[in-house]
């Protein structure tokens, strides 16, 4: 082979515009309109300095804004010493698709902050966040209106408490402040439910996945969830979310978790509980007495089972390791776990991917609404719970009274009572909203899926109905 014949590895910014490229190729978009998604729209980069143990640090850090075809633009802040403008525009993109496919009506955008956040203590982390913030804001590249930003990467809801604080405080008479971004904790005008969101619509996406048995025969799989062996590649808050869920309530078998100091394997199953608790108090895997320990954890991305979960960073399923791969299904939970080259290989080999578009949506789904109650200033279910209780009231009294009735011989099962008359709060009205959004649009995408002879995966029936969805909010705004 020619080195010119050596399949390139591209880079994630490519990666994704590859993907693009490919759904796009079997469309009918006009090239002008085809361009004008592709590209991002505009990438800030902002250079601040701040006094931190007796010296100025400069910081750089980025947002990227890829379409403003709805407004605000939505996606997560990252802390991570890798960012860079390809990678955030690489996700600021992807955040368009997405949230087009599953209805959340967002632009697409994406942030990152050059840091290692284990190097500072939290009081610095606050003042250098606060100070991004800043930055941001008096840009409008955090406004309620025009660009919310939530947790990525190295960031979680208190990063996000700070950066709405500081909004705030440059925007005392804003009284949408609040939704200037989400992931924010509950106390400050966070909803119930956003930090087990994204893990919970990997749980809800893989469910749907296997309510329909053509699409598992697909994967070479059979059956319902229950006892799937499952691996696991970084175990953070969607990692960690996805495993307790799927192992809890849905009997599947956590058989290896990879973090970044080794794996943990256990063909019976890891405790899920144990091993985050550990990782909690040590940083990592290692020592940890959950199931054998494998120094190099890559390695077990290539472990035989039935679902590969990636849940960390883009680019760990790429050239170096995509023909050892074993697991007939795999769930991107990470943004761009699989390069465009091992997701060529991956198809040739008959791998089934239920793609990052689709399969980490859950957390803008519910940072969805969470900035939706922002606005309306209510908590969900307030207005209706103790209404829809009072009617379901009167069902109950009826059914005991003619229950009270021997002659008719039968009886309430005894919880039923309680069962019935719970109404739903926030949390249950969220994971019912997330629920219903995971379903629908894995029903749109099967549709091209199955329904399209040239569609041949998930992945490129994802793109082509976010991007249809696209060009036709451009086209009616006469673009
Ligand atoms: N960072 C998350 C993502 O990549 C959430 C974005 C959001 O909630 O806006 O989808």
């Amino acid at each position: 082979m020619k080195d010119t014949d050596t399949p390139r590895e591209p880079g994630f910014r490519d990666s994704v515009d590859l993907m693009f490229n490919r759904a796009v190729a079997l469309m009918d978009l006009s090239p002008g309109l085809e361009q004008k998604i592709r590209v991002c729209n505009a990438t800030y980069i902002v250079r601040f300095g701040v006094r931190l143990r007796g010296h100025i640090h400069t910081f750089t850090g980025y947002r990227s804004v890829h379409s403003e075809h709805l407004e605000p633009v939505k996606g997560g802040i990252r802390y991570a010493p890798e960012v860079n403008q390809d990678e955030v525009e690489a996700l600021a993109a992807l955040m368009t698709y997405k949230c087009a496919l599953v209805e959340v009506p967002f632009g697409g955008s994406k942030g990152g902050l050059c840091i290692d956040p284990r190097e500072w203590d939290e009081h610095e982390l606050e003042a250098i966040t606060r100070r991004f913030a800043y930055e941001l804001a008096k840009r409008d590249l955090i406004h309620p209106s025009q660009n919310v930003p939530a947790p990525d990467m190295g960031t979680s809801e208190r990063e996000m408490a700070w950066m709405a604080d500081q909004y705030a405080r440059m925007n005392t008479t804003d009284i949408n402040a609040r939704a200037c971004v989400t992931g924010k904790p509950l106390n400050s005008g966070g909803i119930a439910g956003r930090v087990e969101a994204t893990g919970r619509g990997v749980q809800y996406a893989l469910r749907e996945f296997f309510r329909h048995p053509e699409d598992v025969r697909r994967a070479g799989l059979s059956g319902g969830l229950d006892g799937k062996r499952v691996i696991l590649q970084g175990f953070g808050n969607v990692g960690y979310h996805a495993a307790k869920f799927l192992s809890e309530e849905d009997g599947c078998r956590i058989v290896g978790i990879i973090e970044r100091d080794g794996a943990l394997m256990s063909e019976t199953g890891l405790n899920v509980q144990n091993v985050r608790d550990w990782i909690g108090k040590h940083g990592g895997v290692t020592g940890c007495p959950e199931g054998r320990h494998v120094d190099d954890g890559a390695r077990v991305l290539e472990e035989e089972c039935d679902i590969l979960i990636p849940a960390a960073l883009e680019g760990v399923i790429n050239l170096t390791n995509a023909e050892r791969i074993l697991a007939p299904l795999i769930i991107e939970a990470a943004n761009g776990p699989v390069t465009a080259a091992a997701d060529d290989i991956l198809r040739g080999k008959g791998t089934v991917i239920i793609p990052d578009l689709y399969a980490n949506a859950g957390g803008v789904t519910v940072s969805y609404f969470e900035w939706v109650k922002n606005l309306s200033h209510i908590r969900f279910g307030r207005m209706q719970r103790r209404a829809e209780e009072a009617h379901h009231l009167l069902l109950i009294e009826e059914l005991e009274r003619l229950s009270a009735d021997k002659r008719l011989g039968w009886e309430l099962s005894p919880d039923f009572k309680t069962r019935y008359l719970r109404g739903a709060g926030e949390l249950e009205l969220v994971r019912s909203g997330l629920d219903d959004t995971m379903r629908t649009a894995y029903q749109s995408m099967r549709e091209r899926w199955h329904g399209q002879e040239n569609v041949t995966d998930l992945r490129i029936a994802a793109f082509t109905v976010a991007i249809e969805r696209v060009a036709s909010s451009y086209r009616a705004k006469g673009l």
